[in-house]
């Protein structure tokens, strides 16, 4: 994974540009969404191999799972907007496995299941992986996983963010 921060930035962003209103469940959901691909971490836990389709990042970080979830969502909590809830939240949650797909460790990514048990990684793994547990993070990997999301996540993010501010005062 990239970090919870890298994630969660990307959910944020998402929600900010495509909810015109920033609904404040909304924000909350896409953050969430883009965090919760990595509860499959409990695999592990459990005895599921890495590369088994429910294993890390296999089954929840699939494209079939964020429709599913995009779904849900909606329905459970869009009200009158559900089609904007639906979009939000799939982008939020689609987004994890693409960012993953951007890091330098770890085995790819599971887009096609279950049609597909393949795994994937795009050409360019420029994001440095993120430690699992919390006192690794605070590490001199950390730091590296924190300059390299920066670079490849925050700075894009607040760019893009920034935009939006200035476009929507000059409204
Ligand atoms: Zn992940």
């Amino acid at each position: 994974m990239a970090s919870i921060f890298g994630h969660g930035l990307v959910g944020f962003t998402l929600s900010k540009v495509v909810d015109s209103v920033s609904n404040r469940v909304l924000l909350f959901l896409a953050i969430a969404s883009a965090i919760l691909p990595d509860l499959d971490v409990i695999a592990f836990k459990l005895n599921i191999p890495y590369s088994h389709p429910l294993g890390h990042r296999g089954f929840t970080h699939s494209i079939f799972f964020a429709i599913i979830w995009a779904i849900l969502l909606a329905l459970l909590f869009g009200k009158n907007r559900k089609q904007i809830f639906g979009i939000v939240i799939f982008l939020s949650t689609v987004s994890h496995g693409l960012l993953d797909a951007l890091t330098s460790g770890g085995k790819g990514i599971g887009f096609f299941i279950p049609f597909d048990n393949s795994r994937y990684f795009f050409p360019y793994q420029v994001i440095k992986v993120s430690p699992l547990g919390l006192r690794k993070f605070f590490s001199e990997w950390g730091i590296q996983v924190i300059l390299s999301e920066l670079k490849y996540i925050a700075i894009p993010c607040s760019i893009i963010l920034i935009t939006l501010f200035i476009l929507k005062k000059t409204k």
